[in-house]
């Protein structure tokens, strides 16, 4: 019988391998959604990197830290500034410009950070202003972006942050100012009043801090008015090209990240495999081996390990083979003498050790090409294929006479009688069977411990 516990064993063995295999087609799944979203991403990535990228930062009266007046009235002269913030955020800058100084001027400040912490605007590209203005012409306004670097601002002097100045005429521009920072140059008074090095003398946006919107020296004597809505900054986040290579990482990344599960799971698979295949060799040696045990079990007797009649057969069937040209071959029957007397004095066990005593005898007295079979009880057969009658009878005359003297168990004296017959041209096998059956009884009627030819 087939041994169910260890099929059993080796399956609930296989069930990690069973459980990795959904596993990795699950993984595989997933991986297949993840490559068609990211696919989806990258293809919205770069139609919509305008929108992704795009960057602002406004000012207005609101957003700014503090919005303060500055006119000439420092310097000895008499104009005016004056700077109110409405509720949403608009800066007024109202101006009575008076020529009682050189270089009269009104402004409006708008501090946006510290110094040392200034915004960083240098990555944009366009300001955008949203202002008008009312007076006398011409309206030429100017708006400072100042700068903080070490190299050359000192804390004891404020005009010494670094002056990027835009011209702002309302009269060409309307009331939407829009231009790129280039369009910034460093005030050339800046320049001159500073000493400033001609590699320090460019536009320099790494730390603004502050905002100036400032009157100029060609405008007349009287009344201004300037109105100043928002201030916008536009520039992108990140540089096309960086946006690119970040896509490309990110494909990378996820390749190699994919690329590397797959080479483990594969890995795995093939360890899988390999335990698989070891376990189907170690079940199949065993199925043969208990195969063999299982053929073992039904062709011998279990007690004398001589062939059963189940175990006989195919010797037989060979041995009567009815297209076989010339029949040679001898068949021995030998039963023990009064063994149910040996049972009935000293017991079934020591019958039993008798009959065990007798096979394994036979085993070692009988020619190679002789088997025993156990043919019933205490009824032996011995079949010699190839053997003449007279051969046989010898074999059966040197059984007879060992089992006379052989000590057996007990010291029981145990004899056999026995019937040989040749097995006869065109005979069946019952017949010969037949005619053994009659010479071994008649060697029972003979006193037994005999041989009789049949
Ligand atoms: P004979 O000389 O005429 O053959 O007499 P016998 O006593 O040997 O023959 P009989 O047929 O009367 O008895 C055979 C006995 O063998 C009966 C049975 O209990 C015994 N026997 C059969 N098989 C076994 C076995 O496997 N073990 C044991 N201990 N006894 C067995
Ligand atoms: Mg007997
Ligand atoms: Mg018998």
């Amino acid at each position: 019988m087939l041994n169910f516990a260890v099929v059993d064993l080796i399956y609930k063995k296989n069930i990690p391998r069973v459980m990795r295999e959904r596993w990795l087609m699950v993984w595989q799944n997933a991986a297949a959604k993840f490559f068609t979203a990211l696919l989806l991403l990258t293809v919205a990535a770069v139609a919509l990197y305008p929108v992704f990228a795009h960057r602002v930062i406004r000012i207005d009266g609101l957003s700014a830290d503090s919005v303060e007046p500055i006119d000439d009235r420092v310097r000895g002269g008499t104009s005016e500034a004056v700077v109110t913030v409405d509720k949403n955020g608009r800066i007024n800058l109202d101006c009575q410009l008076t020529k009682a100084y050189r270089w009269p001027y009104c402004e409006a400040s708008l501090l946006v950070a510290e110094p040392e912490s200034g915004l960083d605007l240098s990555k944009f590209e366009r300001i955008r202003i949203a202002l008008r203005s009312s007076g006398e012409e011409p309206q030429f306004w100017r708006l400072y972006l100042r700068n903080y670097d070490p190299a050359y601002s000192r804390c004891d002097e404020p005009l010494s942050h670094k002056v990027n100045e835009l011209i702002v005429r309302p009269a060409d521009t309307g009331n939407m100012v829009d231009v790129p920072m280039s369009a910034f140059q460093v005030a050339s008074w800046w320049i001159n009043d500073f000493k400033v090095p001609v590699q320090q003398a460019l536009p320099q946006f790494d730390r603004v801090f502050q905002l100036e919107f400032a009157s100029s020296e060609v405008m007349p004597a009287g009344e201004h008015r300037l109105q100043v809505d928002y201030v916008e900054f536009h520039g992108k986040w990140i540089s096309q090209e960086h946006y690119y290579l970040l896509i490309i990482a990110v494909w990378v990344v996820s390749m190699l990240t994919y690329l590397l599960l797959m080479h483990v799971q594969m890995r795995a698979q093939l360890r899988s495999a390999r335990q698989r295949q070891q376990q189907l060799s170690e079940l199949n040696l065993m199925l043969k081996l208990r195969n063999e045990e299982v053929e073992y079990q039904a062709k011998y007797d279990p007690l004398t390990g001589a062939l059963n009649r189940y175990g006989a057969r195919a010797l037989m069937l060979d041995m009567w083979r009815p297209t076989k040209a010339e029949t040679e071959g001898a068949m021995i029957l030998l039963d023990i003498d009064h063994f149910k007397r040996i049972n009935d004095t000293y017991g079934h066990l020591v019958g039993d050790e008798v009959l065990q005593h007798l096979a394994h005898r036979c085993r070692s007295l009988i020619p190679a090409n002789c088997r025993l079979v156990r043919w019933g009880g205490e009824e032996f057969m011995l079949l010699c294929p190839d053997m003449t009658l007279y051969r046989a009878q010898y074999v059966a005359e040197q059984l007879r006479s060992e089992f006379e003297q052989t000590i057996w168990p007990l010291n029981i004296a145990v004899t056999a009688s026995f019937g040989v017959v040749k097995l006869g041209v065109g005979e069946n096998m019952a017949d010969t069977i037949c005619r053994a059956d009659v010479a071994l009884y008649q060697a029972k009627q003979n006193g037994r411990n005999c041989v009789c030819l049949g």
